[in-house]
């Protein structure tokens, strides 16, 4: 057996969020979103992988005839794999986002690093503005100043898998939000 695979499949999972309650709040974020951005020229920006659910049921229920979609992947550097200040592309968008909204969609932001990360640069091509969607925002451990402007959910604690969220690339593909009990 490889070392992943010992790793995994984790003793169980506790439900935080149901499928349910996801479509709610993904309807709920989508209604604000329009409401601010109109029919104005808007990139929604899917950080990869584990934005990839949220992004694809939230770009669904907007009604932007003019929004682009595009992709980033980012990579961290350090020894906490979730928590690391090294950031770094490992892919960037392809679509020029000078003069337009800009609407990244995350799943987590945690200590706020990646994000900070992001927002920095995509600041330095000067787009009309930058806005964040977290599926999850875990204010409470912040450790630079990260602020989501559409927040799903907030969480003080835990690790969660499901929809999009991974475990050792585990889970993603649950329809709801899990927390991993060791
Ligand atoms: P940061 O600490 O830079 O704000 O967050 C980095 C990334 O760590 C998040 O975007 C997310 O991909 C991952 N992460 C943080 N908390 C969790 C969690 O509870 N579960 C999973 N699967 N990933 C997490
Ligand atoms: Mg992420
Ligand atoms: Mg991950």
């Amino acid at each position: 057996m490889s070392e992943e695979a010992a790793l995994t499949p984790v003793k169980a999972l506790k439900s935080v969020f149901s499928q349910e309650m996801i479509a709610v709040r993904v309807r709920e974020l989508a209604a604000e979103i329009d409401a601010l951005y109109g029919q104005e020229p808007l990139v929604a920006v899917c950080v990869l992988k584990g934005g990839f659910i949220f992004f694809s049921d939230l770009v669904r229920a907007l009604h932007n005839e003019k929004m682009e979609l595009d992709f980033v992947r980012l990579s961290s550097y350090g020894k906490k794999a979730s928590s690391s200040k090294h950031v770094i592309f490992s892919k960037d968008v392809e679509i020029d986002i000078a003069g337009k909204h800009v609407l990244i969609v995350e799943d987590i932001v945690d200590s706020g690093y990646s994000m900070q990360f992001l927002l920095g640069q995509f600041a330095a091509r000067r787009p009309r503005s930058v806005r964040l969607a977290a599926l999850v925002d875990k204010g409470e451990r912040r450790e630079v100043d990260v602020k989501v402007d559409f927040a799903g959910f907030k969480l003080k604690e835990g690790f969660i898998v499901g929809y999009g969220l991974d475990y050792a690339e585990h889970y993603r593909m649950l329809p709801g939000v899990y927390e991993v009990t060791l």
